[in-house]
């Protein structure tokens, strides 16, 4: 069975950035299982994976914009740290929601603390980083009826509405 559109497939990844550092793994735990072709991944390690087999291994490099999309230097805020006093452990990279004055909902990440300020970005932490995934491909198989219409995986034996 090949990886395709309504498979559930488990893998091992290691994510590195052009620097060689391990942003994220699932070595040495437990491997990610998802639904192919439901968006959970991000595009471009998505469509690399398309047709590989149980045992494969892959690099897979992904561009930024097929990945976290581009670092958008504009849409830094400086706000004061006191507004944010009521953030319990507030540390960089921390996802904040915000809210613009016409009530559009919006993301950012705290990319500095100051003594004084926070600098918030509007960009993901990993905009702009090129990344290279080593799969290695552990299961594939049929998605349930019910996982296809959830559009997510379900564990061993669990149902919900
Ligand atoms: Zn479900």
């Amino acid at each position: 069975m090949l990886i395709q559109n309504d498979k559930v497939v488990t893998m091992h990844y290691h994510l590195t950035d052009p620097d060689g550092q391990v942003l994220d793994s699932s070595r040495g735990s437990d491997p990610l299982t998802y639904l192919h072709g439901a968006g959970h991944l991000i595009r471009g390690l998505e469509q690399a994976l398309t047709g590989l087999d149980v045992g494969a291994t892959k690099t897979v490099e992904v561009a930024p914009a097929d990945a976290y999309g581009e670092h958008d230097a504009d849409g830094m805020q400086t706000v004061p740290r006191q507004e944010l006093a009521g953030i319990e452990n507030l540390q960089v990279g921390m996802q904040l929601q915000g809210r613009r004055p016409n009530g559009e909902t919006v993301t950012f990440f705290v990319a500095e603390i100051r003594e004084h300020e926070v600098m918030l970005d509007p960009n993901h932490p990993l905009a702009g980083v090129a990344l290279t995934f080593d799969v290695e491909i552990l299961d594939i198989r049929d998605a349930t009826a019910e996982e296809l219409s959830h559009g997510h995986v379900h564990g061993e034996g669990e149902h919900h509405h």
